[in-house]
């Protein structure tokens, strides 16, 4: 007597939602044929400027080329040091060694799996050790809640660095009434399917309030383009937003505002069922989360997911290794050999079924299947 497993992340919920008007901006792009940087790409870079409150934003194909194309612009490469978590998705720290430049691990917050600052003054030393020289950080926000900017942003000033905010997966969110694109020097989305917004495929976005930064960004996106098309000023790179996922984000835009209302409603009802069974994630003052994923600490994390998955709840684990544990980041310095919150965190994380459409009964199911393996 098995129930149908639950969604992970129900996307079929939200095109239900959304219904025949997404059939219709999709299909409008199929007959006007603006294909690439059609007019749909020049709404939706206006609506993104004016819901995250910048006077910049640069579509682009995806939350990697997104964090790419401003190190492009700094003119980030070999000699660089760059400080990056080492608990977040590899694209943080393969974007800087894809330049030539050098990622410097720092551990993380227990509580909020963001990057500690009080690592970044070690992280600075490992790198003059290295023989390299610090240009900036990047601050992730990881499961949809902020980095601790303000501290982040005062070291980064003090040393006259730049920081880059990865929000690929905090869309959304705010921390202290600054939305999500207003964080640090430049921010860095993703619309990958699975983000809180979310396209039918692969796409970014870039937030600056610099103009000139930005209009450097937006050559780079297209190989490098000067006012002349085929007199290319720089090396670039192709990593235009497709128009017609343009159009797929400005239909869930529309309704994206209310989602977040959702997700903090669902992860308010985890927090009563589950808070006295496991370690759930707790805001940071001032903070709001896009809530990308729920994600709890327990001791047991395996065991715990095999049940689960029994009793039709799938979960993942974010992340099983952190990047400095990694092969293809081993070599890389860090502030000390061993990171242990993001170690430890690797072995406890595990992260629970996190969408809008997801009911109360949905989530009485997870937490009777929590509670059936752990006791009450
Ligand atoms: C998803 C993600 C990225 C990369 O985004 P893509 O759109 O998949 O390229 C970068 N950083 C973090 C933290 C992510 O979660």
């Amino acid at each position: 007597m098995s129930e149908t497993p639950l969604q992970f992340i129900d996307l079929a919920a939200q095109r239900a939602r959304l219904g025949s008007a997404m059939d219709e901006a999709i299909l409008a792009v199929v007959h006007h044929g603006g294909y690439i940087l059609g007019p749909e790409v020049k709404q939706l870079e206006a609506e993104l400027a004016s819901y995250c409150g910048v006077s910049e934003a640069i579509s682009c194909a995806s939350g990697t080329d997104a964090l790419l194309l401003p190190l492009m612009a700094w003119g980030v490469g070999p000699g660089d040091a760059v400080l990056v978590p080492t608990f977040t998705f590899a694209a943080t720290a393969e974007v800087v060694a894809l330049l030539g430049a050098t990622p410097v691990f720092v551990d993380v917050d227990p509580i909020t799996f963001n990057l500690d600052p009080t690592g970044l003054s070690g992280a600075i030393d490992a790198a003059s050790k290295a023989g390299l020289r610090t240009v900036g950080i990047i601050a992730v926000d990881l499961f949809g809640h902020p980095a601790p900017y303000a501290p982040i942003e005062a070291f980064a000033t003090e040393h006259g660095i730049w920081v880059l905010s990865d929000a690929a997966q905090s869309f959304g969110c705010t921390l202290d009434g600054r939305r999500a694109g207003k964080f640090g020097d430049v921010t860095a989305t993703s619309f990958f399917p699975a983000k809180p917004l979310g396209c039918y495929g692969d796409g970014g976005a870039i937030f600056t309030n610099d103009a000139e930064l930005a209009a450097t960004m937006r050559s780079l996106r297209v190989h490098g383009q000067g006012k002349d098309k085929y007199d290319n000023v720089r090396i670039g790179v192709n990593a235009r937003l497709d128009t017609i996922q343009a159009a797929v984000l400005l239909q869930k835009l529309s309704i994206f505002d209310d989602e977040l209302v959702l997700r903090q409603e669902a992860a308010d009802r985890y927090a009563s069922g589950l808070g006295s069974l496991v370690t759930v994630p707790v805001l940071a003052n001032g903070a709001t989360s896009a809530w990308a994923q729920y994600t709890i600490q327990v001791e047991s994390r395996d065991a715990l997911a095999a049940s689960l998955k029994a009793a039709g709840v799938p979960t993942n684990v974010y992340y099983p290794l952190p990047l400095h544990q990694q092969t293809a980041y081993r070599g890389f310095p860090r502030t000390d050999d061993v990171l242990p919150v993001s170690e430890k965190l690797s072995q406890q994380v595990l992260s629970l079924p996190m969408h809008p459409y997801l009911t109360g009964k949905d989530q009485n199911r997870v937490v009777a299947a929590v509670v059936a393996h752990l006791g009450s």
